[in-house]
Protein backbone atom coordinates (compact mmCIF):
# COMPACT_ATOMS: atom_id res chain seq x y z
CA UNK A 1 0.00 0.00 0.00
CA UNK A 2 1.65 3.28 -0.87
CA UNK A 3 -0.24 5.28 1.14
CA UNK A 4 2.00 5.41 4.24
CA UNK A 5 4.86 6.45 1.64
CA UNK A 6 2.43 9.27 0.32
CA UNK A 7 1.32 10.56 3.59
CA UNK A 8 4.90 10.64 5.13
CA UNK A 9 6.20 12.27 1.76
CA UNK A 10 3.45 14.86 1.82
CA UNK A 11 3.83 15.73 5.71
CA UNK A 12 7.87 16.02 4.78
CA UNK A 13 7.29 18.64 2.40
CA UNK A 14 3.77 20.54 4.24
CA UNK A 15 5.69 20.36 7.48
CA UNK A 16 9.28 20.23 7.65
CA UNK A 17 11.66 19.54 10.05
CA UNK A 18 9.82 17.53 11.93
CA UNK A 19 11.26 13.72 12.41
CA UNK A 20 9.98 13.07 15.34
CA UNK A 21 6.51 13.56 14.30
CA UNK A 22 7.09 11.71 11.12
CA UNK A 23 8.83 8.68 13.14
CA UNK A 24 5.33 8.20 15.05
CA UNK A 25 3.21 8.99 12.53
CA UNK A 26 5.28 6.46 10.41
CA UNK A 27 5.15 3.96 12.95
CA UNK A 28 1.26 4.30 13.40
CA UNK A 29 0.58 4.29 9.40
CA UNK A 30 2.94 1.03 9.26
CA UNK A 31 0.39 -0.65 11.49
CA UNK A 32 -2.58 0.40 10.55
CA UNK A 33 -1.91 -1.73 6.74
CA UNK A 34 -3.97 -4.89 8.03
CA UNK A 35 -7.13 -2.81 9.14
CA UNK A 36 -6.88 -0.81 5.45
CA UNK A 37 -6.77 -4.36 3.76
CA UNK A 38 -10.01 -5.41 5.68
CA UNK A 39 -11.90 -1.77 6.10
CA UNK A 40 -11.65 -0.18 2.91
CA UNK A 41 -13.47 2.58 3.90
CA UNK A 42 -11.42 3.90 6.50
CA UNK A 43 -9.55 5.35 3.09
CA UNK A 44 -13.13 6.24 1.55
CA UNK A 45 -13.38 8.17 4.46
CA UNK A 46 -9.90 10.31 3.93
CA UNK A 47 -9.15 9.54 7.73
CA UNK A 48 -5.41 8.91 7.21
CA UNK A 49 -5.22 12.46 5.74
CA UNK A 50 -7.39 13.92 8.18
CA UNK A 51 -5.98 12.20 11.56
CA UNK A 52 -2.19 13.63 10.50
CA UNK A 53 -3.55 17.05 10.65
CA UNK A 54 -4.04 18.91 13.74
CA UNK A 55 -7.35 20.18 14.21
CA UNK A 56 -5.38 23.55 15.20
CA UNK A 57 -1.88 24.88 16.35
CA UNK A 58 -1.40 27.84 18.64
CA UNK A 59 1.98 29.38 18.79
CA UNK A 60 2.60 32.37 20.68
CA UNK A 61 5.48 34.55 21.80
CA UNK A 62 6.01 34.42 26.03
CA UNK A 63 8.20 37.48 27.22
CA UNK A 64 9.00 37.84 30.93
CA UNK A 65 11.51 39.17 33.07
CA UNK A 66 14.12 37.62 35.19
CA UNK A 67 15.36 38.45 38.44
CA UNK A 68 17.62 40.45 37.29
CA UNK A 69 15.14 42.63 35.54
CA UNK A 70 16.29 41.52 31.90
CA UNK A 71 13.68 40.30 29.24
CA UNK A 72 13.64 37.37 28.07
CA UNK A 73 11.73 35.89 25.36
CA UNK A 74 10.36 31.88 24.81
CA UNK A 75 8.39 29.92 22.24
CA UNK A 76 4.84 28.69 23.37
CA UNK A 77 2.51 26.18 21.75
CA UNK A 78 -0.05 24.04 22.50
CA UNK A 79 -1.39 21.45 19.33
CA UNK A 80 -4.79 20.76 19.58
CA UNK A 81 -4.73 17.45 17.52
CA UNK A 82 -8.19 15.58 17.58
CA UNK A 83 -11.64 16.13 19.29
CA UNK A 84 -13.48 13.17 17.72
CA UNK A 85 -13.00 11.42 21.18
CA UNK A 86 -13.92 14.61 23.80
CA UNK A 87 -12.06 17.74 25.17
CA UNK A 88 -7.80 18.09 24.17
CA UNK A 89 -6.04 16.70 26.91
CA UNK A 90 -2.28 16.18 26.68
CA UNK A 91 0.48 17.55 28.99
CA UNK A 92 2.40 20.84 28.89
CA UNK A 93 6.37 20.31 27.93
CA UNK A 94 9.03 22.78 29.25
CA UNK A 95 12.16 22.10 28.16
CA UNK A 96 14.92 23.94 26.20
CA UNK A 97 14.75 20.89 23.29
CA UNK A 98 10.86 21.73 22.33
CA UNK A 99 9.76 22.76 19.09
CA UNK A 100 7.13 22.49 16.96
CA UNK A 101 7.80 19.26 15.46
CA UNK A 102 7.95 17.72 19.25
CA UNK A 103 4.64 19.47 20.18
CA UNK A 104 3.24 17.43 16.92
CA UNK A 105 4.58 14.02 17.71
CA UNK A 106 3.74 13.89 21.44
CA UNK A 107 0.32 15.38 20.64
CA UNK A 108 -0.54 12.75 17.72
CA UNK A 109 0.91 10.21 20.09
CA UNK A 110 -1.36 11.24 22.52
CA UNK A 111 -5.03 10.85 20.46
CA UNK A 112 -3.87 7.10 20.40
CA UNK A 113 -3.29 6.59 23.75
CA UNK A 114 -6.45 9.18 25.33
CA UNK A 115 -8.53 6.31 23.03
CA UNK A 116 -7.22 3.32 24.60
CA UNK A 117 -8.30 4.48 28.11
CA UNK A 118 -11.90 4.43 27.08
CA UNK A 119 -12.31 7.47 28.27
CA UNK A 120 -13.85 10.64 26.99
CA UNK A 121 -10.51 12.56 25.77
CA UNK A 122 -9.42 14.19 22.94
CA UNK A 123 -5.70 14.69 21.99
CA UNK A 124 -3.37 17.84 22.48
CA UNK A 125 -0.01 19.00 23.52
CA UNK A 126 1.69 21.85 24.46
CA UNK A 127 4.74 23.69 25.81
CA UNK A 128 7.87 25.68 25.35
CA UNK A 129 11.67 25.79 24.89
CA UNK A 130 11.24 27.86 28.28
CA UNK A 131 14.31 25.90 30.39
CA UNK A 132 12.94 25.79 34.08
CA UNK A 133 16.77 24.65 35.21
CA UNK A 134 18.63 27.34 37.61
CA UNK A 135 15.36 29.59 37.53
CA UNK A 136 14.31 31.25 41.02
CA UNK A 137 10.68 30.22 42.11
CA UNK A 138 9.66 34.10 40.77
CA UNK A 139 11.22 33.10 37.52
CA UNK A 140 8.97 30.34 37.24
CA UNK A 141 6.11 32.30 38.30
CA UNK A 142 6.62 34.98 36.08
CA UNK A 143 7.14 32.81 32.67
CA UNK A 144 4.27 30.20 34.01
CA UNK A 145 1.72 33.80 33.92
CA UNK A 146 3.50 34.74 30.82
CA UNK A 147 2.45 31.72 29.41
CA UNK A 148 -0.93 31.62 30.27
CA UNK A 149 -1.65 35.36 29.55
CA UNK A 150 -1.54 33.54 26.13
CA UNK A 151 -2.95 30.40 26.73
CA UNK A 152 -5.88 31.29 28.67
CA UNK A 153 -7.81 32.28 25.78
CA UNK A 154 -7.77 28.57 23.97
CA UNK A 155 -8.27 26.34 26.50
CA UNK A 156 -11.54 25.56 28.84
CA UNK A 157 -12.94 22.64 30.98
CA UNK A 158 -14.95 21.62 28.19
CA UNK A 159 -12.49 22.46 25.28
CA UNK A 160 -8.85 21.68 26.03
CA UNK A 161 -7.65 20.79 29.59
CA UNK A 162 -3.53 20.62 29.76
CA UNK A 163 -1.63 18.85 32.17
CA UNK A 164 2.02 18.43 33.57
CA UNK A 165 5.31 16.72 31.36
CA UNK A 166 8.63 17.06 31.29
CA UNK A 167 9.63 20.48 33.42
CA UNK A 168 5.91 20.86 34.37
CA UNK A 169 4.92 19.27 37.57
CA UNK A 170 2.75 20.34 41.11
CA UNK A 171 4.89 23.99 41.49
CA UNK A 172 3.75 24.97 37.24
CA UNK A 173 0.49 23.50 37.23
CA UNK A 174 -0.41 26.11 40.32
CA UNK A 175 1.30 29.16 38.55
CA UNK A 176 -0.45 28.51 35.60
CA UNK A 177 -3.97 27.45 37.23
CA UNK A 178 -3.63 30.69 39.44
CA UNK A 179 -2.81 32.96 36.27
CA UNK A 180 -5.83 31.55 34.78
CA UNK A 181 -8.11 32.31 37.83
CA UNK A 182 -7.27 35.44 37.99
CA UNK A 183 -7.97 36.33 34.16
CA UNK A 184 -11.26 34.53 33.85
CA UNK A 185 -12.44 35.26 37.07
CA UNK A 186 -13.47 30.92 36.88
CA UNK A 187 -12.47 28.34 39.26
CA UNK A 188 -12.94 25.26 37.41
CA UNK A 189 -11.15 22.44 36.39
CA UNK A 190 -9.21 23.81 33.24
CA UNK A 191 -5.56 21.93 34.49
CA UNK A 192 -4.83 18.53 35.95
CA UNK A 193 -2.40 17.91 38.09
CA UNK A 194 -3.26 20.41 40.55
CA UNK A 195 -2.91 20.37 44.52
CA UNK A 196 -4.71 18.07 46.49
CA UNK A 197 -6.23 21.39 48.68
CA UNK A 198 -7.29 23.33 45.55
CA UNK A 199 -9.05 20.36 42.94
CA UNK A 200 -6.49 18.05 42.57
CA UNK A 201 -6.82 13.79 42.57
CA UNK A 202 -5.01 12.23 45.07
CA UNK A 203 -3.14 9.45 43.05
CA UNK A 204 -2.81 11.54 40.18
CA UNK A 205 1.15 12.32 40.99
CA UNK A 206 1.65 8.60 40.95
CA UNK A 207 -0.71 7.87 38.24
CA UNK A 208 1.62 7.33 35.19
CA UNK A 209 4.64 5.42 37.07
CA UNK A 210 2.38 3.14 38.52
CA UNK A 211 0.38 2.37 35.58
CA UNK A 212 3.61 1.77 33.90
CA UNK A 213 4.01 -0.69 35.99
CA UNK A 214 0.09 -2.55 36.38
CA UNK A 215 0.90 -2.68 32.47
CA UNK A 216 4.20 -4.92 33.22
CA UNK A 217 2.26 -6.78 35.34
CA UNK A 218 -0.60 -7.78 32.94
CA UNK A 219 2.17 -8.31 30.01
CA UNK A 220 4.10 -10.93 32.46
CA UNK A 221 0.67 -12.62 33.61
CA UNK A 222 -0.46 -12.94 30.18
CA UNK A 223 2.80 -14.95 29.67
CA UNK A 224 2.25 -17.14 33.22
CA UNK A 225 5.18 -15.04 35.06
CA UNK A 226 4.93 -11.76 37.60
CA UNK A 227 6.74 -9.02 38.42
CA UNK A 228 7.21 -10.02 41.94
CA UNK A 229 11.12 -10.58 42.09
CA UNK A 230 12.09 -9.37 39.13
CA UNK A 231 15.37 -6.94 38.93
CA UNK A 232 14.53 -3.56 37.09
CA UNK A 233 16.23 -0.79 35.18
CA UNK A 234 14.95 2.59 35.03
CA UNK A 235 15.52 5.47 33.40
CA UNK A 236 14.48 8.72 34.32
CA UNK A 237 14.80 10.75 37.84
CA UNK A 238 11.77 12.89 37.12
CA UNK A 239 7.55 12.23 37.96
CA UNK A 240 7.33 8.80 36.00
CA UNK A 241 10.75 7.21 36.71
CA UNK A 242 10.50 7.85 40.66
CA UNK A 243 6.72 6.66 40.82
CA UNK A 244 7.64 3.60 38.61
CA UNK A 245 10.38 2.28 41.19
CA UNK A 246 7.88 3.23 44.07
CA UNK A 247 5.25 0.55 42.65
CA UNK A 248 8.14 -1.89 41.69
CA UNK A 249 8.74 -1.63 45.30
CA UNK A 250 5.24 -2.64 46.70
CA UNK A 251 4.61 -5.19 44.18
CA UNK A 252 8.01 -7.31 45.48
CA UNK A 253 10.64 -6.34 42.11
CA UNK A 254 13.91 -4.12 42.87
CA UNK A 255 15.14 -1.45 40.57
CA UNK A 256 18.57 -0.77 40.88
CA UNK A 257 18.86 1.99 38.18
CA UNK A 258 17.54 5.58 37.34
CA UNK A 259 19.42 8.12 35.89
CA UNK A 260 18.95 12.46 34.88
CA UNK A 261 19.82 14.70 31.98
CA UNK A 262 23.47 14.02 33.57
CA UNK A 263 24.24 10.53 34.54
CA UNK A 264 23.26 7.59 35.62
CA UNK A 265 22.95 6.17 39.15
CA UNK A 266 23.10 2.07 39.28
CA UNK A 267 22.84 1.04 43.36
CA UNK A 268 22.84 -2.99 42.84
CA UNK A 269 21.17 -3.39 45.84
CA UNK A 270 18.56 -0.98 45.23
CA UNK A 271 17.39 2.51 44.58
CA UNK A 272 17.19 4.27 47.72
CA UNK A 273 13.79 5.74 47.22
CA UNK A 274 13.23 8.77 50.04
CA UNK A 275 16.92 9.64 49.12
CA UNK A 276 15.96 9.67 45.63
CA UNK A 277 12.56 11.82 46.29
CA UNK A 278 15.05 13.88 48.77
CA UNK A 279 17.21 14.90 45.85
CA UNK A 280 15.12 15.15 42.70
CA UNK A 281 11.59 16.50 44.51
CA UNK A 282 13.15 18.92 47.57
CA UNK A 283 16.34 19.63 46.62
CA UNK A 284 16.08 19.47 42.81
CA UNK A 285 19.84 18.36 42.17
CA UNK A 286 22.00 16.04 40.35
CA UNK A 287 21.68 12.55 41.62
CA UNK A 288 25.68 12.40 42.02
CA UNK A 289 24.86 13.41 45.46
CA UNK A 290 23.47 10.08 45.70
CA UNK A 291 26.20 8.73 46.28
CA UNK A 292 27.92 11.15 49.42
CA UNK A 293 24.95 8.82 51.33
CA UNK A 294 25.64 5.89 49.40
CA UNK A 295 29.54 5.87 48.22
CA UNK A 296 28.81 2.18 46.99
CA UNK A 297 27.03 3.14 43.94
CA UNK A 298 27.91 3.67 40.85
CA UNK A 299 27.89 7.16 38.80
CA UNK A 300 28.35 7.38 35.20
CA UNK A 301 28.34 10.72 33.88
CA UNK A 302 26.42 11.51 30.10
CA UNK A 303 30.33 11.81 28.38
CA UNK A 304 30.84 8.38 29.67
CA UNK A 305 27.96 6.82 28.35
CA UNK A 306 28.72 4.33 25.52
CA UNK A 307 28.88 6.32 21.88
CA UNK A 308 26.03 4.16 20.52
CA UNK A 309 23.53 4.26 23.32
CA UNK A 310 22.45 5.25 26.97
CA UNK A 311 24.15 3.28 30.11
CA UNK A 312 21.22 1.83 32.11
CA UNK A 313 20.49 -0.16 29.75
CA UNK A 314 23.98 -2.02 29.80
CA UNK A 315 23.70 -3.47 32.99
CA UNK A 316 21.41 -7.23 32.96
CA UNK A 317 18.38 -7.06 34.32
CA UNK A 318 14.81 -8.96 33.88
CA UNK A 319 12.74 -5.89 33.16
CA UNK A 320 13.42 -2.22 31.82
CA UNK A 321 11.17 0.88 32.48
CA UNK A 322 12.32 3.96 29.74
CA UNK A 323 10.94 6.58 31.51
CA UNK A 324 13.03 9.52 30.68
CA UNK A 325 12.28 10.98 26.99
CA UNK A 326 11.59 10.24 23.46
CA UNK A 327 15.23 8.05 21.86
CA UNK A 328 16.91 7.16 24.70
CA UNK A 329 16.79 3.25 24.00
CA UNK A 330 18.61 3.07 20.69
CA UNK A 331 19.42 -0.57 18.46
CA UNK A 332 22.36 -0.75 20.35
CA UNK A 333 20.60 -0.86 23.30
CA UNK A 334 18.42 -2.87 22.73
CA UNK A 335 20.73 -5.85 21.43
CA UNK A 336 22.50 -5.74 24.82
CA UNK A 337 18.68 -5.93 26.88
CA UNK A 338 18.00 -9.01 24.81
CA UNK A 339 21.59 -10.37 24.71
CA UNK A 340 21.49 -9.48 28.61
CA UNK A 341 18.12 -11.89 28.57
CA UNK A 342 15.37 -9.17 29.17
CA UNK A 343 12.10 -10.35 29.89
CA UNK A 344 9.80 -7.04 29.59
CA UNK A 345 9.93 -3.69 28.52
CA UNK A 346 6.92 -1.18 29.66
CA UNK A 347 7.92 2.58 27.95
CA UNK A 348 6.73 5.19 31.03
CA UNK A 349 8.23 7.91 28.67
CA UNK A 350 6.44 8.30 25.11
CA UNK A 351 8.29 6.91 21.93
CA UNK A 352 11.24 6.19 24.78
CA UNK A 353 13.01 3.36 22.11
CA UNK A 354 14.23 4.38 18.17
CA UNK A 355 11.89 2.90 15.70
CA UNK A 356 14.77 -0.41 14.84
CA UNK A 357 15.04 -0.87 18.70
CA UNK A 358 11.29 -1.76 18.46
CA UNK A 359 11.78 -4.28 15.74
CA UNK A 360 14.55 -5.88 17.64
CA UNK A 361 11.75 -6.23 20.59
CA UNK A 362 9.31 -7.43 18.64
CA UNK A 363 10.94 -9.85 16.63
CA UNK A 364 12.35 -11.19 19.85
CA UNK A 365 8.87 -11.59 21.12
CA UNK A 366 9.54 -10.38 24.31
CA UNK A 367 6.76 -8.39 26.60
CA UNK A 368 7.11 -5.35 25.23
CA UNK A 369 4.41 -2.33 26.16
CA UNK A 370 4.41 0.80 23.79
CA UNK A 371 4.38 4.46 25.48
CA UNK A 372 0.92 5.02 24.47
CA UNK A 373 -0.50 2.25 25.80
CA UNK A 374 1.96 1.53 29.10
CA UNK A 375 1.79 5.02 30.14
CA UNK A 376 -1.58 6.42 29.06
CA UNK A 377 -2.79 5.45 33.62
CA UNK A 378 -1.30 9.31 33.72
CA UNK A 379 -4.01 10.74 31.38
CA UNK A 380 -6.32 8.20 32.20
CA UNK A 381 -6.13 9.57 36.23
CA UNK A 382 -6.68 13.67 34.39
CA UNK A 383 -9.94 12.47 33.53
CA UNK A 384 -10.67 10.77 36.96
CA UNK A 385 -9.35 14.37 38.23
CA UNK A 386 -11.95 16.08 35.59
CA UNK A 387 -14.13 13.88 36.59
CA UNK A 388 -14.15 14.79 40.76
CA UNK A 389 -13.78 18.54 39.93
CA UNK A 390 -16.89 18.97 37.82
CA UNK A 391 -19.16 16.58 40.36
CA UNK A 392 -17.40 18.92 43.21
CA UNK A 393 -15.99 15.06 44.89
CA UNK A 394 -13.02 14.05 46.25
CA UNK A 395 -12.25 10.22 45.69
CA UNK A 396 -9.81 8.21 48.13
CA UNK A 397 -6.48 7.02 46.96
CA UNK A 398 -8.18 3.17 47.08
CA UNK A 399 -10.67 4.45 45.06
CA UNK A 400 -8.91 6.24 42.20
CA UNK A 401 -6.06 3.05 42.69
CA UNK A 402 -7.97 0.83 41.71
CA UNK A 403 -9.41 2.25 38.88
CA UNK A 404 -6.03 2.97 37.49
CA UNK A 405 -5.40 -0.46 37.85
CA UNK A 406 -8.44 -1.29 36.19
CA UNK A 407 -8.06 0.86 33.39
CA UNK A 408 -4.46 -0.51 32.55
CA UNK A 409 -5.83 -4.10 32.80
CA UNK A 410 -8.37 -3.02 29.81
CA UNK A 411 -5.58 -0.93 27.79
CA UNK A 412 -3.27 -4.11 28.17
CA UNK A 413 -6.88 -6.48 27.16
CA UNK A 414 -7.55 -4.29 23.87
CA UNK A 415 -3.99 -4.40 23.08
CA UNK A 416 -3.68 -7.94 23.51
CA UNK A 417 -7.03 -8.88 22.16
CA UNK A 418 -6.76 -6.56 18.94
CA UNK A 419 -3.05 -8.15 18.42
CA UNK A 420 -4.85 -11.18 18.45
CA UNK A 421 -7.85 -10.45 15.55
CA UNK A 422 -4.55 -9.43 13.25
CA UNK A 423 -2.59 -12.62 13.58
CA UNK A 424 0.15 -11.08 15.42
CA UNK A 425 -0.74 -12.45 19.23
CA UNK A 426 2.25 -10.80 21.02
CA UNK A 427 2.63 -7.50 18.77
CA UNK A 428 1.42 -5.08 21.38
CA UNK A 429 2.67 -1.87 19.10
CA UNK A 430 0.11 -3.55 16.39
CA UNK A 431 -2.51 -3.60 19.41
CA UNK A 432 -1.96 -0.35 20.39
CA UNK A 433 -2.22 1.68 17.17
CA UNK A 434 -5.25 -0.71 15.32
CA UNK A 435 -7.22 -0.16 18.96
CA UNK A 436 -7.17 3.34 19.46
CA UNK A 437 -7.13 4.24 15.47
CA UNK A 438 -10.26 2.58 15.19
CA UNK A 439 -12.25 4.46 18.23
CA UNK A 440 -11.12 7.43 16.52
CA UNK A 441 -11.48 6.96 13.10
CA UNK A 442 -15.06 5.52 13.50
CA UNK A 443 -15.93 8.80 16.54
CA UNK A 444 -14.69 10.83 13.15
CA UNK A 445 -16.78 9.11 10.57
CA UNK A 446 -19.90 9.35 12.62
CA UNK A 447 -19.58 13.40 13.42
CA UNK A 448 -19.16 13.76 9.43
CA UNK A 449 -16.57 15.87 7.46
CA UNK A 450 -15.59 19.05 9.60
P1 LIG B 1 10.09 15.08 34.56
O1 LIG B 1 9.46 14.95 35.89
O2 LIG B 1 10.47 16.44 34.07
O3 LIG B 1 11.35 14.11 34.52
C1 LIG B 1 12.06 13.88 33.35
C2 LIG B 1 13.32 13.11 33.68
O4 LIG B 1 13.99 12.76 32.49
C3 LIG B 1 14.30 13.92 34.50
O5 LIG B 1 15.02 13.04 35.34
C4 LIG B 1 15.21 14.54 33.46
O6 LIG B 1 16.51 14.82 33.94
C5 LIG B 1 15.27 13.41 32.44
N1 LIG B 1 15.43 13.97 31.08
C6 LIG B 1 14.62 14.85 30.45
N2 LIG B 1 15.09 15.12 29.21
C7 LIG B 1 16.21 14.37 29.08
C8 LIG B 1 17.14 14.21 28.02
N3 LIG B 1 17.00 14.85 26.87
N4 LIG B 1 18.16 13.35 28.26
C9 LIG B 1 18.32 12.68 29.43
N5 LIG B 1 17.46 12.82 30.46
C10 LIG B 1 16.42 13.64 30.28
O7 LIG B 1 9.13 14.47 33.41
P2 LIG B 1 8.12 13.25 33.54
O8 LIG B 1 6.78 13.83 33.77
O9 LIG B 1 8.66 12.24 34.45
O10 LIG B 1 8.12 12.71 32.04
C11 LIG B 1 9.05 11.71 31.59
C12 LIG B 1 8.53 11.05 30.32
O11 LIG B 1 7.24 10.48 30.57
C13 LIG B 1 8.33 11.98 29.12
O12 LIG B 1 8.55 11.26 27.93
C14 LIG B 1 6.85 12.33 29.20
O13 LIG B 1 6.31 12.75 27.97
C15 LIG B 1 6.29 10.97 29.63
N6 LIG B 1 4.97 11.00 30.25
C16 LIG B 1 4.75 11.72 31.37
C17 LIG B 1 3.49 11.70 31.95
C18 LIG B 1 3.19 12.40 33.25
O14 LIG B 1 2.10 12.19 33.79
N7 LIG B 1 4.09 13.21 33.79
C19 LIG B 1 2.45 10.96 31.35
C20 LIG B 1 2.73 10.22 30.21
C21 LIG B 1 3.99 10.24 29.66
P3 LIG B 1 16.79 16.10 34.89
O15 LIG B 1 16.33 15.69 36.27
O16 LIG B 1 18.27 16.31 34.82
O17 LIG B 1 15.99 17.21 34.34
Amino acid sequence: MPYVHDTILRLRHSSPAQTEFYQAAEEVLECLRPLFERSPYYHDHSIIERIVEPERQIMFRVCWTDDAGKVRVNKGYRVQFNSALGPYKGGLRFHPSVTAGTIKFLGFEQIFKNALTGLPIGGGKGGSDFDPKGKSDTEIMRFCQSFMTELYRHIGPATDVPAGDIGVGAREIGYLFGQYKRLTGCYEGVLTGKGLSWGGSLGRKEATGYGAVYFAQSMLESRGESIEGKTCLVSGAGNVAIYTIEKLYELGATPITCSDSRGMLHDPRGIDLALLKELKEVKRISLEAYLATHPEAHYVPVADYPADGHAVWRIPADAAFPCATQNELTKADAETLLGNGIRCISEGANMPATADAVDLFLDARVAYGPGKAANAGGVATSQLEMAQNSSMQQWSLEKVDAKLKAIMASVHRQCADTAEEFGEPSNLVLGANIAGFRRVADAMIEQGVG
